[in-house]
């Protein structure tokens, strides 16, 4: 199977167990909007509560807040999002789709890598075990071709976006012969700017109206909030603020499923730290923000940094984490260093002090913060297609399972009488209205017991107990393990036991 057959049968997969449904779809969809289902509301509050804990319960000088959607319109003049929240935009005449024109570029680039990658692969097959893979990269002359065809694209490509040339970025798209996927032409428009906002409109009256905006980031909420959640939290300097929320781009290519919606949902956290401080700050955050990621144990090798050449107008550095989703590595996860840009701006937009009083060193100054900022419904993503696997079985059989991190799978535990009769169903019950206060539960007794295992293995579910006619005699039970299949009889009381140890948020939060 390629990785985008793969990639349509998991979505497919998504929609027929409830994890995720094209939102309106009786009215065909709304596009790069979706909503999630009944089970994929579970995953996404336990990845939601992952990310909380692990910011706000371990961490005695982090607290979270939960501010408004709806903000004052002067804030996104001040944090630049109105002059400056753009992306680059060009449409193929013929075709008439529209694209990203850094997107584009950025693409094209990837395809010269992957030809450097094909070029190194080609190597070792030919040269087998005395392949020297750092030599081969310094000196194959196809390989250094396309690594500075690659670097010289890219440095060009930097500079024109970072100057605001939108002529230099459509000649570069023509220099690089790059042509319109669909209708093959390189008959392309001007490029020009588009806000990336939403707007609406606050008010009863439309000529008192005020044009509002749908925030764009989480991110604003927590400075305006800067001094309240200081002055009531009486927070010391360094110290964050979380938050967990939504926010909605107009992006003009929304695609890949959830990676690139419209209406999405951030996890944010911003650090204020000393100014000066703020590059070892910086530093302790990629790296506690890279542990976080690791201890769900989706694989190390599945992430990587990516540092920013081309900085925002509010960072002094930048970096992604960026994660192998089945069509490559991209981005996860932001750590900016954002300076005192946003805090500054709104003392002068607003005309109130955003000052912070440091006691140690008897100093006023405006902090410099450090940004965390993940995108919850990518990390879903992320979670959702690395478990997804269809396994072969020893008898030939196939089962499509969800290796999810148990902490986060929706149901923790199916209560499964063998047959629907002869008292065993109350026996599950019971065994189920005592579990079901610690653990999320599943009661089935339709079909076979076979089936039923299969129904829970689509659906992440990392145990199974069974109840048979030996249960009501010896408070035994079957429990069995979703990734080896493996099954045991205990007794009952032995299952809060089993299943605790497996689904504790503290085992995963303690390898942070
Ligand atoms: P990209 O370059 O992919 O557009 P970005 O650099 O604009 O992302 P940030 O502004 O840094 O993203 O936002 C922080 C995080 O929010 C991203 O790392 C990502 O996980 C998430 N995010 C941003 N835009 C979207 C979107 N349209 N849909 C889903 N998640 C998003």
């Amino acid at each position: 199977m390629t990785q985008e057959e793969l990639f349509k049968s998991l979505i497919a997969h998504a929609k027929e167990y409830g994890f995720i449904f094209p939102s309106s779809e009786i009215y065909d969809g709304l596009s790069a909007v979706y909503d999630y289902g009944q089970l994929g509301a579970e995953l996404k509050n336990n990845i939601k509560r992952y990310w909380w804990d692990s910011m706000v319960r371990l961490n005695e000088n982090i607290v979270g807040i939960d501010s408004a959607i709806f903000m004052h319109p002067k804030i996104w003049e001040a944090s630049g999002h109105v002059g400056a929240f753009n992306d680059p935009l060009i449409d193929n005449k013929d075709s008439k789709k529209r694209y990203r024109a850094d997107v584009l570029l950025e693409d094209h680039i990837a395809k010269i890598e992957e030809k450097i990658e094909k070029e190194v692969e080609k190597g070792k097959k030919k040269f087998g075990d005395s392949f020297d893979e750092a030599q081969f990269r310094a000196t194959n002359p196809n390989v250094l071709r396309n690594k500075e065809k690659a670097a010289e694209i890219t440095s060009k490509m930097n500079e024109a976006l970072n100057s605001g040339d939108l002529e230099a970025v459509r000649q570069l798209i023509i220099d690089c012969e790059i042509v319109c996927p669909i209708s093959g032409s390189r008959n392309w428009t001007e490029v020009r700017q588009f806000n990336l906002m939403f707007s609406t409109q606050m008010g009863s009256v439309s000529e008192d109206a005020n044009v509002i905006y749908l925030r764009p980031e989480t991110a604003q909420g927590i400075f305006v909030n800067f001094l309240n959640v200081q002055k009531t939290g009486r927070m010391k300097i360094p110290f964050g603020i979380a938050q967990i929320g939504k926010a909605f781009r107009n992006e003009i290519v929304a695609r890949q499923f959830i990676f690139r919606m419209r209406e999405f949902e951030q996890m944010e956290m911003q650090f204020f730290v000393r100014p000066g401080e703020e590059m070892k700050w910086y530093e302790h955050w990629k790296a506690q923000r890279l542990a976080w990621h690791k201890a769900l144990g989706l694989g190390d090798e599945k992430y990587r940094f990516h540092n920013h050449e081309k900085l925002a107008h509010y960072a002094n550095a930048a970096a992604d984490i960026e994660f192998l989703f089945p069509f490559g590595f991209k981005e996860l996860e932001g750590i900016h260093s954002r300076t005192d840009f946003d805090l500054s701006q709104h003392q002068k937009f607003s005309g109130r002090k955003l000052q912070y009083f440091d006691p140690e060193t008897n100093e006023s100054y405006v902090p410099y913060v450090v940004e965390t900022s993940i995108g919850l419904d990518r990390t879903f993503l992320a979670v959702y297609s690395t478990a997804y696997c269809e396994e072969k079985l020893e008898n030939g059989e196939e089962r499509v399972v969800l290796k999810l991190p148990a902490i986060l799978a929706p149901v923790k535990v199916a209560v499964l009488p063998l047959v629907k009769k002869d008292m065993l169903p109350e026996k599950a019950r019971e065994i189920m209205n005592d579990l079901k206060y610690d653990f999320n539960c599943q009661y089935d007794e339709k079909d076979s017991i076979g089936k039923r295992y299969r129904r829970q293995d689509a659906i992440g579910t990392p145990f199974c107990i069974t109840i048979d006619h030996q249960t009501l005699e010896d408070n035994c039970v079957t429990i069995r393990d979703r990734d080896t299949m493996q099954q045991e009889r205990i007794p009952v009381e032995k299952v809060r036991g089993i299943v605790e140890e497996r689904v504790s948020f503290r085992k995963v939060l303690e390898k942070i």
